[in-house]
């Protein structure tokens, strides 16, 4: 059994973790991200959770990010680099994983701009390789708990209670983005702009693939090389 280690959250050589998660949409960024979260304490950062709430509360960023994320389009870097750098900010020296940032070349520059500026880099890029067809039929099955960005599918892991999120028992939601239409162009745009940072991550050398059908799969895979780095 996998064992969860939330307080040992000290990297084996003092670095603090800075970590990014990549994949297509639906790879299971967000279920691998909130099991790393809950095993070993680490602070997981999704970019998509990040837009979701700011559109739920109305903010500035929200109303000028609402249209490109309910049609599946990136929004500009200008926005999400300006509410990423925010986050970030509040964590200073604690470990952290990103979740969907970067998502184009420029984003993961300005990212390596803010780190350097820290006097910090980053020290683990992970990727999720999940074959196309096991994404389409999964998203459709997909609920999501916005405030707390928590994931649940149909099939593999459901809610407790049917439509409500386990933990607090509020509704869940279907993702309007969620659409066969929304998810053919975060499909296509994650082809075209997003997957040349794995050949931009690789030349740092930093760069692990995980590869599997379920979360379930990769889960014990990445828990492992998480592993390698803890205390
Ligand atoms: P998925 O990985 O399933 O596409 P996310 O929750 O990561 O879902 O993202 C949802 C939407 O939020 C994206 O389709 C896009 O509109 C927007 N978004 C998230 N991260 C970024 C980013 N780094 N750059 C631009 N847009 C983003």
């Amino acid at each position: 059994m996998l064992m969860a280690r939330q307080l040992r959250s000290r990297t084996r050589n003092g670095v603090p973790l800075r970590m990014l998660i990549l994949g297509a949409p639906g790879a299971g960024k967000g279920t691998q991200s909130s099991r790393i979260r809950q095993h070993f304490g680490i602070t997981a950062i999704s970019s998509g959770d990040v837009l979701r709430r700011n559109i739920a509360l109305g903010t500035e960023a929200g109303m000028l990010a609402q249209r490109a994320v309910s049609r599946g389009e990136l929004v500009s870097d200008g926005l999400i680099v300006d509410l990423i750098r925010n986050e970030l900010a509040s964590l200073a020296l604690n470990n952290w994983l990103l979740d969907g940032f970067p998502r184009t070349i420029t984003q993961a520059q300005a990212l390596d701009a803010m780190l350097k500026s820290a006097g910090q880099s980053l020290n683990a890029v992970v990727n999720l390789a999940v074959p196309e067809d096991v994404i389409l039929q999964r998203i459709v099955e997909r609920y999501v708990h916005v405030p707390s960005g928590r994931v649940y599918n149909l099939s593999y892991n459901p809610p407790k209670v049917s439509g409500r999120d386990d933990v607090t028992g509020e509704p869940l939601e279907h993702r309007p983005d969620d659409n066969p239409e929304s998810f053919r162009r975060r499909l296509q745009q994650y082809h075209q702009v997003t997957e040349p940072l794995l050949d931009y991550y690789k030349r740092t050398g930093i760069l692990t693939a995980f590869a599997g059908t379920t979360s379930d799969i990769i889960f014990p895979q990445l828990h492992a090389y998480m592993d390698a780095r803890f205390d």
